[in-house]
């Protein structure tokens, strides 16, 4: 299996199993991002149009965390911590989301995910961190 036999919609959830999520197109625009939070994350990342990625449970078991100019929110399980998607603040009408969470993906598929330059947007405010539920 391949990342191109990978059915649409592409289904993902947390550790837990608690958070389900599907997504309603392929895989693609994988990258990795180096500002400060993915940084320390490390997941490779895909996109998605916000409407097509629907939480199908467990909404009530994500928790988001925003810092700095809190437009990206980062949304992870409550209960076993994994981050599962993200509000773009690059592209606030996309979810970016953690590939490793969609059901059949390997991470061996992937040699080499390129980088996206963020580091400008990555300040870490360690005196004023928001987090805002
Ligand atoms: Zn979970």
């Amino acid at each position: 299996m391949k990342i191109k036999d990978l059915k649409t919609p592409l289904r993902g959830s947390c550790h837990c199993g608690v958070i389900k999520f599907k997504i309603n197109t392929s895989l693609r625009d994988l990258r990795r991002c180096n500002c400060s939070i993915c940084s320390r994350k490390g997941f490779v990342m895909g996109s998605a149009p916000m409407e097509l990625l629907t939480i199908v449970s467990g909404k009530k078991f994500l928790s988001t965390y925003k810092w700095n100019s809190n437009i990206a929110e980062h949304y992870f399980c409550k209960i076993c911590g994994i981050n599962t998607h993200h509000k773009r603040r690059s592209n606030p009408n996309e979810y970016g989301y953690n590939i490793a969470c969609i059901e059949g993906f390997e991470m061996s598929w992937i040699e080499n995910a390129p980088y996206v330059d963020n580091t400008k947007m990555s300040l870490v405010d360690t005196n004023n961190s928001k987090i805002k539920k």
